[in-house]
């Protein structure tokens, strides 16, 4: 198991928990019931999922979260990006490769 998302705003995660179950993803959310507030509480309610969908999980929340970015179009593969992506997910070629 890996942790994929932490948030300390709750909505977001169980926001980000229906991307996943939606994508066929098993979820499990832990320190879900920590209650907030309490002097000194850095435990946030955690996203976690099985290793072997972790990287899927990560592409779908950083879709999720930055839906005001544009996609944009590798000029190696020609491969759509997200916007949130630095690098093409297909390629590495940095998105300032001309
Ligand atoms: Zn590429």
């Amino acid at each position: 198991m890996k942790s994929v998302y932490s948030s300390e705003n709750r909505i977001f995660v169980m926001n980000n928990r229906n991307i996943l179950q939606n994508a066929g993803i098993d979820v499990e959310i832990r320190n879900e019931h920590t209650p907030s507030g309490t002097p000194g509480n850095l435990v946030w309610p955690e996203l976690w999922v099985s290793d072997n969908e972790f990287e899927s999980a990560c592409k779908l929340l950083s879709v999720g979260d930055d839906q005001a970015e544009e996609d944009w179009q590798c000029n190696q593969c020609q491969e759509a990006n997200p916007g949130s992506m630095n690098i093409c997910w297909n390629c590495q070629a940095s998105v300032q490769v001309a």
